[in-house]
């Protein structure tokens, strides 16, 4: 079966911080590092062709003090035009540029579908006001803000600006705004996620770094909102892409919810075909 990923990152060596380069090579090794510096926008649009993947969101990042910067034209530029590749920008809250403009440059000139924020390596609660502009923007545009929830290991990142009960002021604010919670609130805020989705239609949950058979554990409301949840792998955070769409396609849900995850809502969040 073909998938949406709705988030993948594909930086590159430079983009990374050097507190970062050092706990990713620790992590994944050197040889990890150096085949995602060889990529290719071709190369990987086959390597998605091999996995069952057939759209994928790359998403820029804004993170000097954790991650680093993956700057939205790099984004842009590696996603090109074919369609398969879809850029999403991010924010500077402490820039002088307001963030309002920031969020028009990315969506309206660069052609961006949404906006990555991760509050909790930037060290920003989502509901801070200086972000006000950057979701009006993202709202009038039909764009989506995706925002990073749960925890991390990597180095220096504060979870106190992760929880996605932090949301609910933005949901408020702007109803009409598409807002993806990455990771669903992992591990310890599941609960507050998912009462999120009863809460606010506009609100949706990408499933990456959450182990695919533990959604019905994880989301016991899935079956009910399974119109809210959207398939994600968070590559290169994992190897295998395929395994994780294999794991949902063999979870105890009637086709259509799964059909639905994989691909139909992010089509619809994206306003884009399936395939
Ligand atoms: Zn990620």
């Amino acid at each position: 079966m073909y998938a949406i990923d709705f988030h993948i990152h594909v930086g590159k060596r430079e983009h990374l911080s050097a507190a970062f380069l050092d706990y990713f090579i620790g992590q994944y090794g050197i040889t990890a590092l150096e085949a995602m510096d060889a990529l290719s926008p071709e190369s990987f649009s086959a390597f998605l062709d091999s996995q069952g993947v057939c759209k994928a969101v790359l998403l820029s990042e804004y993170s000097p003090e954790v991650t680093g910067i993956v700057p939205v034209e790099f984004t842009v530029k590696f996603s090109g035009d074919s369609g398969k590749l879809i850029p999403f920008g991010s924010i500077n809250i402490n820039s002088d540029v307001d963030t309002g403009a920031q969020a028009e440059h990315a969506l309206a000139t660069l052609g961006c579908r949404g906006l990555k924020l991760l509050p909790s390596y930037g060290f920003y609660y989502p509901y801070d006001r200086r972000l006000y502009g950057a979701y009006e923007t993202a709202s009038r545009l039909g764009a989506v803000a995706m925002f990073h929830t749960g925890t991390s290991l990597f180095p220096r990142t504060r979870i106190r600006y992760a929880n996605p009960l932090l949301l609910d002021d933005v949901a408020n604010d702007f109803p009409n705004l598409k807002i993806v919670m990455s990771h669903g609130g992992r591990p310890f805020w599941y609960a507050e996620a998912e009462w999120l989705l009863r809460r606010h239609s506009n609100m949706f949950i990408d499933i990456s770094g959450v182990p695919p058979l533990q959604l019905p554990r994880n989301f016991p409301k899935l079956e009910r909102l399974y119109d809210r949840f959207v398939f994600g792998s968070d590559w290169p955070n994992i190897i295998s892409i395929k395994d994780q769409i294999d794991q949902v396609t063999r979870l105890a849900y009637k086709a259509e919810i799964i059909e639905a995850i994989l691909c139909r809502n992010a089509a619809g969040l994206l306003n884009i075909d399936c395939f």
